[in-house]
């Protein structure tokens, strides 16, 4: 167990700016999941804390002592790359124990043969032991790969997207197990992503990584809660969450260009009218209001539909409100009827509303 510590890492390639200045810190034993869009910069942030790439600035420190100078494998971590090499012509038992053979983590067999049972267990891969990887299918390839990973005595374990080659299904059932893997190991992990679901599911915390920056550290509830900026906000959630573009209003009002959207500011906020505001509003929290008056707590909109689209039991319906759209979730009897233009009203729940400041990067201003 360690904690990992990144303080102004720096890393570019030629031209590229691959990390732009990462400062993180990872608690003894946590769950952390960075997420980010591809080319954020999320490899280089795990291969800096391994030690395959050298930061040009800045520092990586792990269990408190500073990893400068320090080759990868005295770094006692364990990373488990996207692109996984096992060795083709041995069985998935020779491959996930081979680490536990070699000089610098050798174990005896018996408890060799105890480590790898356990964690194929948990991997589910336990009647694939006798096979030839050769033999496997990527899906199950990665597993092993990341069970060659998982056996290993480690401080940390720095994991590179290691469910993206599973099947919907098993990605499901594989991030409780993962779960299930760190609180048995209470092994501090790095566990890098592109998917929010997984994020959510998985992390203690999470940090958001674009452009070779953190956005933003926080608990899953901070994240969807009070996320730090439009960036954050539309990167956790599926449907997107609304954004519609407007601007202070005299009496602490948002409106939007057309004056169709107009609601009290969320949150009490006070902002000079006539200043540039983006409101967000997740599509699942907003609903249709059928007839009489809308819920307590709600403030109305009255909008056109644009187009519906069915999510499994739920419908999505795309309303137009004025010049704005806003998107919600339904279930799927309440979209049934509903066609192009047909009139709808909405509400939607002050208390859910997000503010973000379009002039400052789109950083979050309320509540
Ligand atoms: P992510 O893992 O989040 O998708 P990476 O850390 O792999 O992102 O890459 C961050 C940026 O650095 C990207 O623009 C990528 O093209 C660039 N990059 C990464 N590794 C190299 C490399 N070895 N040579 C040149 N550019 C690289
Ligand atoms: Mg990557």
């Amino acid at each position: 167990m360690a904690t990992i510590v990144l303080k102004g890492l720096r890393k570019t390639y030629g031209k590229v700016t691959a990390l732009d200045g990462v400062d993180l810190e990872l608690r003894d034993g946590e769950f952390f999941c960075l997420l980010g869009p591809s080319g954020a910069g999320k490899t280089t942030t795990l291969k800096a804390v391994a030690g395959l790439e050298e930061p040009d600035e800045g520092r990586v420190e792990i269990g408190g002592v500073d990893m400068d100078g320090v080759e990868p494998y005295d770094r006692r971590v364990a990373m488990c790359f996207e692109s996984y090499a096992l060795y083709p012509h041995y069985s998935a038992y020779d491959n996930m124990a081979s680490p536990l053979r070699s000089p610098r983590y050798k174990v005896p067999a018996d408890e060799a043969k105890r480590r790898v049972g356990r964690i194929a267990e948990l991997l589910g891969i336990s009647h694939l032991l006798d096979r030839n990887v050769g033999e496997l299918s990527n899906g199950q390839r990665q597993r092993v790969a990341l069970g060659r990973v998982l056996v290993r005595p480690a401080d940390a374990f720095l994991l590179d997207e290691p469910l993206s080659h599973l099947d919907a299904k098993l990605r499901q059932s594989m991030r409780a197990e993962l779960k299930t893997i760190g609180a048995v190991e209470r092994t501090t992990t790095l566990y890098v992503t592109h998917d929010y679901v997984e994020a959510l599911g998985l992390g203690d915390r999470i940090g958001v990584l674009r452009e070779g920056r953190i956005v933003q550290v926080g608990t899953r509830e901070e994240i969807w809660d009070r996320p730090a900026d439009t960036f954050v906000a539309q990167s956790f959630g599926k449907p997107r969450v609304n954004l519609v573009e407007g601007a202070a209003a005299e009496g602490g009002r948002f409106r939007s260009p057309d004056g169709e959207v107009d609601i009290p500011l969320p949150g009490g906020v006070e902002i000079r009218p006539g200043r540039d505001l983006v409101l967000g509003v997740r599509p699942r929290d907003v609903a249709l209001v059928r007839d009489g008056r809308p819920a307590d707590g709600t403030v109305e909109l009255r909008g056109r539909v644009y187009v519906t689209e069915i999510l499994g039991r739920q419908s999505e319906v795309t309303v137009s409100v004025g010049e704005s759209r806003v998107s919600l979730v339904v279930p799927r009897e309440q979209a049934a009827g509903l066609g192009r233009e047909d009139p709808v009203r909405l509400a939607v729940p002050t208390a859910r509303l997000l503010l973000f400041d379009p002039a400052d990067g789109g950083r979050r201003i309320a509540p």
